[in-house]
């Protein structure tokens, strides 16, 4: 890929020096992809405000994010995955729908009715109609009415409520899930290199809020059943730069005050996992940077259990060095117990896994620091 430059409205934001080491890093990558064809694709199960369902995961390629065009987040390899030239047009972006579709169909067993959950990346902003279209984001909305709810990626700058009602004035229960990492400021613009600020966040929030179906559209309410828009946060647990613990500590409070936001029913708690082409991958590969334990994992999720809003984790990558691990012995088992968590939210899962390697963990939470870590591989 050539280098990426920024553009003018992104210019002057973030921080200089982590923008232009990331261009340099980015512009490393080659690869193009088929603009016909979605990232990826795949069936799971998510734990929902109205409790586990079924879901078809899509990420989109959309072009890529603007931001990271700019430079972007420390630990953000996505735009790696995106087009040559940054845009898609309505067609190709609908038959990535349709591809995804027909995997929903290939993979779905006879007697189940089509997964009741949705859930949209982009890689960047479904919502910012340079990525998405406002004739696609509707014939989106149109595709999935059937089901019964939507989520949809955003940076909280492109959230407004006339957009979500596409999906809310079709009775889909619609969230959009934003990437915040951190709700302290001086972490997000520092250690990830990501603009905004929380109170863009909250702010986003109470966007999100005004988009129920009965808001300002009667007649659609009762045609369509009440349908509400909230807010899924997105949290890095162990940014660069921060020690273990300071990263543990930064969690249990992020998620803290995420929970006290008004529509903001759920935190996704993302342990930063080393993707190729980031300064995360740099440092790594210098010995700078270590993924956090599984049992930091574990601990906040732990701490947090009766905060008011759904928390749940996905290690990507667990029990590598990449990504978040222990000492490799006990990894599949405290994943495990993180995924049962996620769907029942009962901390004891925790209270039965242990291993050797918790001794050295808790070593490290108390010694290492950020300007010497990391203590252990
Ligand atoms: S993390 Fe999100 S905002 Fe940051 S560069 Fe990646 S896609 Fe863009
Ligand atoms: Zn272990």
């Amino acid at each position: 890929m050539s280098k990426p430059s920024p553009e003018p409205s992104e210019r002057g934001r973030g921080m200089d020096a982590h923008n232009e080491v990331m261009r340099d890093i980015r512009s490393e990558k080659d690869a193009t992809y088929d603009p016909h064809e979605p990232t990826r694709v795949w069936l799971d199960e998510d734990n929902t405000p109205d409790g586990v369902k079924r879901s078809l995961t899509i990420i989109l390629n959309t072009g890529g994010c603007r931001w990271a065009r700019a430079g972007g987040c420390t630990m953000c390899g996505y735009v790696a995955e995106s087009v040559e030239g940054g845009s898609v047009a309505h067609e190709a972006l609908m038959d990535q729908i349709q591809v995804c579709l027909d995997h929903e169909a290939e993979n779905t067993d006879e007697g189940e009715g089509p997964a009741p959950l949705i859930k949209i990346y982009t890689s960047g902003s479904f919502l910012d109609e340079r990525e998405v279209p406002a004739e696609t984001r509707e014939a989106i909305a149109e595709t999935f009415a059937d089901r019964e709810r939507i989520v949809v990626e955003s940076l909280p700058d492109f959230v407004s409520a006339g957009k979500l009602r596409d999906f809310t004035g079709r009775g889909l229960e619609t969230d959009v899930a934003v990437g915040l990492e951190t709700t302290t400021d001086r972490v997000r613009h520092d250690c990830v290199n990501k603009y905004f600020d929380f109170a863009d966040f909250e702010g986003a929030c109470a966007e999100a809020g005004k988009a129920s179906a009965s808001d300002g559209r009667a007649g659609d309410a009762d045609e369509a059943g009440e349908a509400s828009a909230g807010v899924k946060a997105y949290l890095l647990m162990k940014p660069p730069f921060l020690s273990e613990s300071e990263a543990l500590e930064d969690m249990v409070s992020s998620i803290e005050r995420c929970a006290d936001v008004e529509n903001c029913h759920t935190v996704s708690m993302n342990p930063c996992n080393v993707q190729r082409y980031t300064m995360v991958d740099e440092l790594h590969f210098r010995g700078g940077y270590r993924p956090p334990w599984l049992w930091s994992v574990a601990e906040v999720l732990r701490r947090t259990a009766d905060v008011d809003a759904i928390v749940v984790s996905d290690p990507v990558g667990h029990g590598s060095d990449r990504g978040a691990h222990n000492c490799k012995e006990c990894d599949d088992r405290v994943q495990t117990a993180i995924k049962d968590f996620d769907l029942r939210q009962d901390p004891s899962v925790f209270e039965q896994v242990s291993c050797e390697c918790e001794r050295t963990w808790e070593l490290v939470l108390e010694e290492e620091t950020g300007f010497a870590q990391p203590l252990t591989r």
